[in-house]
């Protein structure tokens, strides 16, 4: 399993659905049954995503011939919900505001799942990642800020992550957060990418920052923010950069 994250400058010349298919070609040695890709256009929010290998999905719904400037990708293996279509991240709240692709088991989502069920949230899935998605989406009701609605969802969760979340609220960020499960930041020229490991990440940069457990953040095309989820420490991204050979 493994997941990438893109966000470019409008005037970059890399095909976005194109470079986050290429990415997830290069984590299919990790393992997958199923895979998708979501990326927020001039239309909004895009998701295509199913079960089965890259190179079929790729002829079925031509993921690289999507266009947008934020976009996330993921392969997966089934840990709570069968591998299907239905079930393939990414994963999105009541109003596909939210969506988000995760590695790893969240461990208390059946009491999370019944919480928000009791609020109204009707669920797609059997994951137990999608209950991210609505957590974010309750919190932003309380909160009317992406990044503090992030904070307080992944705050609620017990178990393994590597989570990344894209909205059109904020068109040009990448919110990301890891326990347990790795992650890495590609510092590119014009551009940041976040990925599961550095191979994802090589033809886009050589310069990368491994997110440890408890960070939480976000990148744009320009900026990278770290923080420790625990102490609420911002951390200077540029301390943390190392160069691959
Ligand atoms: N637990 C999640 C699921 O079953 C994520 C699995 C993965 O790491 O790919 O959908």
């Amino acid at each position: 399993c493994g997941i990438i994250g893109l966000c470019l400058h409008g005037k970059n010349t890399l095909r976005l659905g194109e470079a986050i298919y290429r990415g997830l070609l290069r984590l299919e040695y990790r393992g997958y049954d199923s895979a998708g890709i979501a990326v927020i256009s001039d239309n909004g929010l895009i998701i295509l995503k199913g079960k089965g290998k890259l190179s079929e999905l790729e002829d079925k719904y031509s993921f690289t011939s999507l266009e947008g400037i934020t976009g996330i990708g993921h392969t997966r293996w089934a840990t709570h919900g069968a591998p299907n279509d239905v079930n393939a991240h990414p994963h999105t709240d009541c109003n596909n505001m939210f969506a988000i692709v995760h590695n790893g088991v969240i461990e208390n989502y059946m009491e999370l799942k019944k919480i928000l069920a009791s609020k109204g949230h009707v669920f797609k899935s059997e994951t137990d990642t999608e209950i991210v998605a609505h957590l974010i989406e309750e919190y932003y009701k309380e909160t009317g800020s992406v990044y503090q609605a992030f904070k307080k969802a992944i705050s609620s969760l017990r178990g393994t992550y590597a989570i990344l979340l894209i909205t059109p609220l904020e068109p040009h960020k990448i919110f990301y957060a890891r326990k347990d499960s790795p992650l890495v930041i590609g510092v590119g020229n014009g551009y940041n990418a976040v990925a599961s490991d550095i191979p994802a990440l090589l033809e886009h940069t050589r310069r990368v920052i491994v997110v440890r457990d408890g960070w939480i953040g976000y990148i744009t095309p320009s900026e990278i923010y770290i923080e420790e989820l625990d102490t609420g420490r911002i951390l200077e991204p540029s301390r943390y950069i190392r160069v691959v050979e």
